[in-house]
């Protein structure tokens, strides 16, 4: 049995343990999702629909109180946590409002027939393993489309957002989604493929690590069952030559710490043109040692700390690697005095192919600047990592931007923006980012059966 514990970042105080699912769990589980199906996706597509956007009215009224949980359990910036509350409750609104015409039967072209119709149906239970970084975003681009399409949910969460996790969980079946058909489980990886392999369980959906997403597709494949991987990134951000490079650096030291640098699509490799590198760096690295690190509740703090004092040993230990291995550490990096799980956060350059940092995903307030003699270069540098999440292009050209950003290798190019994500929009990568498409109508077309019905 795994019991999960949550830590706050900040303080490092234990506050809460949550008790995990024995053996006849996982069993009683997997029956009541897979029993709550046939009611699920019967019940009307324009009730479904209704109760979605109670769930989107609920995150907006407590949204306040929302922001403050997360900012207490992964240490997000008050700010941030209220408004990805309110992203997560638009997510709801969106496919409470979209999703009933989404899943209406299209008429094709009969080809020789009375009628050749596409109907859009649920496949049943679902299996979601979900990251603590963004808790209520990631679980609402997961569970909103499938909810809408008529599909059941097991959710797992992170073990570091049980809290919260327990929380969403209320919150659906408040708005009236049917406690079996979205269950919140506390589960180890072990349950969670014993419920992969199960029969009753049609389709599992992760986000988080390579390692993780790995080894949850290897039994997803196994047992023939269709996944959505949402993995790690590297994104590149490139700036030309003719943007303006103080405020282009002021913008993305602002996006870089954002979440105190734990984001899959954080532009964490930022490639200048070399006769720009030093005014860059320079606006870049002020920005950074300015940056206010500390309790994330306090409004005025910019920089939480990261998730664990494990995660920011880990990210602490990258830039001193890249360092001994002959980078260039321009501010920061090194660990803040005292409890909690806070660095400084750090600007390095002169990392190169040869350097642990050049091919590695750094989940922290890190930013990595590149100098780059043309735009080929900088193309190259940008698809030159098995990560394919998404990138950007700074200019005011924006047609030659467009032109640069249409050769990067990403499952979402920005130009003169990195990372917006909105609940219309498809997410996801390609490469080792992962496979599948979160929101919009490509995230409701993941775990549904594309039946065609044809009369002769
Ligand atoms: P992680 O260790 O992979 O954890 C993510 C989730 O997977 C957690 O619920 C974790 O459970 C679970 N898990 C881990 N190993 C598992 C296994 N073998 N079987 C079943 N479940 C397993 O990821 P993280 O380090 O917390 O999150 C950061 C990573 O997520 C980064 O690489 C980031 O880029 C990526 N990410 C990607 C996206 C995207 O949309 N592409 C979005 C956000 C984050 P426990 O907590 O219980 O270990």
């Amino acid at each position: 049995m795994a019991t999960y514990t949550t830590t706050n970042p900040t303080t490092g105080t234990t506050e809460r343990e949550f008790p995990g699912l024995d053996a006849e769990g996982v069993e009683r589980v997997l029956d009541q999702s897979a029993t709550a199906f046939p009611g699920w996706k019967d019940t009307p597509a324009e009730q479904r629909a209704s109760i979605l956007s109670k769930a989107a009215d609920i995150y907006d009224s407590r949204k306040d109180e929302l922001g403050r949980l997360i900012a207490s359990e992964m240490g997000k910036p008050l700010q941030e946590a209220v408004d990805e509350a309110e992203l997560a409750g638009a997510i709801f609104r969106w496919y409470s409002e979209h999703g009933p015409d989404l899943l209406e039967r299209e008429e094709l072209d009969p080809q020789g027939a009375a009628e050749s119709v596409v109907q859009t149906r649920p496949i049943g239970s679902l299996v979601g393993v979900m990251p603590w970084n963004y808790p209520y975003y990631q679980a609402a681009r997961f569970a909103a489309p499938n909810l809408m399409a008529g599909n059941t949910i097991i959710l797992k969460h992170a073990e570091i957002c049980a809290w919260s996790s327990e929380v969403m969980a209320e919150i659906l079946h408040t708005a009236g989604v049917p406690e079996e058909a979205y269950i919140n489980v506390f589960a180890s990886k072990e349950q969670i493929a014993d419920m992969i392999a199960d029969p009753r369980v049609r389709g599992i959906s992760l986000t988080g690590s390579e390692r993780a997403g790995s080894s949850v597709a290897e039994t997803a494949g196994r047992n023939l069952k269709k996944v959505v991987l949402e993995l790690g990134g590297s994104d590149p951000l490139i700036v030309l030559d003719d943007a303006d490079i103080d405020q282009v650096a002021r913008t993305v030291a602002k996006a870089r710490l954002s979440n105190t640098g734990q984001a899959c699509n954080s532009p964490k490799r930022i490639i200048v043109p070399n006769r720009h590198v030093d005014s860059f760096v320079s606006t870049i690295s002020a920005a950074f040692s300015q940056a206010s690190v500390g309790d994330p509740t306090d409004p005025e703090v910019q920089v939480g700390p990261l998730s664990s004092v494990t995660a920011r040993d880990n990210v602490v230990a990258q830039v001193q690697d890249a360092v001994e291995q002959g980078a260039t550490l321009h501010t920061g990096g090194r660990s803040s005095d005292g409890p909690g799980a806070f660095m400084e956060p750090a600007v390095l350059t002169g990392v190169t192919p040869k350097m642990d940092a050049y091919s590695e995903e750094i989940f922290g307030p890190v930013a990595v600047v590149y100098g780059v003699d043309s735009v080929d270069e900088a193309v190259e540098l940008a698809n030159d990592v098995g990560f394919g999440l998404s990138g950007s292009v700074w200019s005011p050209d924006l047609d030659r931007a467009q032109q640069v950003a249409d050769r990067l290798d990403v499952g979402m190019a920005y130009i003169n923006e990195h990372g917006t994500t909105l609940p219309g929009l498809p997410f996801g990568g390609v490469k080792r980012s992962g496979f599948g498409r979160e929101l919009g109508r490509w995230g409701m077309g993941e775990f549904v059966n594309t039946r065609l019905r044809r009369t002769a």
